[in-house]
């Protein structure tokens, strides 16, 4: 069956000095409680290599939250994924919400950045989501399915197998407000089925789908429950031990 993957995205926040002390704390526990989840962090660029030194040994995978489309040359502030493998990541989170809203990437740039990271090796966690006048619009299912469809156009079969979509309804993102576990658990059948239209039966019953908008402590288990949620992607919960151990623990 599939294996639960929490996964804390840090977005722009926590040095690499606090990412560091942090993170060290987080391996120690997690090494302590030996979770059956994986269990992800995804710090800034820059906080990468202190907390990948903090987390040796452990089982806790770092991640990028993004990568450039090229793998070097002209591409002024960009990061790209041949420096993070240098670096010894191998996951990397692409089509965020905040990256497509904030800095305009389209589904086919995204595409572009899902086809060459796993040309590169890597595991990709892919986002998709819709907006609250999509949600109202009635439009769910077309944004999902252009989303996903456009976002995973030309990737084989054999390397779904590395890719993981995360579900965040951005109108939960940050708000406090999280679907309800029904919500969640219907968008996620809906993305199952996609998968299971586009790459048969197989893929789509192995693909880890996390659910991301406001997981808390107090709302993991049960959104955690249903039967195509698979773990989270956690945003302000996962920026503290305090808050983001009791979500990676749910299911001890
Ligand atoms: P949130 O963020 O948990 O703070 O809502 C989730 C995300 O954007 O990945």
């Amino acid at each position: 069956m599939r294996r639960y993957y929490i996964a804390g995205n840090w977005k722009m926040n926590l040095t690499p000095s606090e990412g560091a002390l942090y993170a060290a704390e987080l391996a120690k526990a997690v090494q302590k409680g030996k979770p059956d989840a994986k269990v992800m962090i995804a710090p800034a660029f820059v906080a990468i290599p202190a907390v990948l030194e903090a987390v040796k040994g452990s089982p806790i995978i770092v991640a990028a939250q993004n990568a450039a489309d090229h793998l070097s040359g002209a591409y002024t502030g960009e990061v790209s994924l041949s420096m993070l493998k240098d670096l010894g990541v191998g996951t990397v989170i692409l089509g965020h919400s905040e990256r497509r809203a904030i800095y305009g990437e389209s589904d086919a740039l995204i595409n572009a950045k899902t086809k060459l990271a796993l040309s590169e090796g890597f595991e990709v966690i892919l986002c998709v989501g819709e907006t609250l006048e999509e949600r109202e619009a009635g439009k769910l299912e077309d944004v999902l399915s252009r989303q996903v469809k456009i976002g995973l156009g030309g990737v084989s079969s054999a390397d779904m197998s590395r890719v993981v979509i995360a579900y965040e309804p951005v109108w939960a993102i940050g708000t406090g407000k999280t679907a309800t576990p029904d919500d969640a658990d219907n968008a996620h059948a809906y993305i199952r089925g996609l998968i299971n239209g586009l790459y048969g039966k197989d893929v789509a019953e192995q693909l880890i789908i996390q659910y991301g908008g406001s997981v808390k402590a107090d709302n993991v288990k049960e959104l955690m429950a249903k039967p195509n949620v698979d773990g989270a992607l956690v945003g302000g919960a996962s920026l503290s031990i305090d808050k983001f151990l009791p979500i990676i623990e749910f299911g001890l």
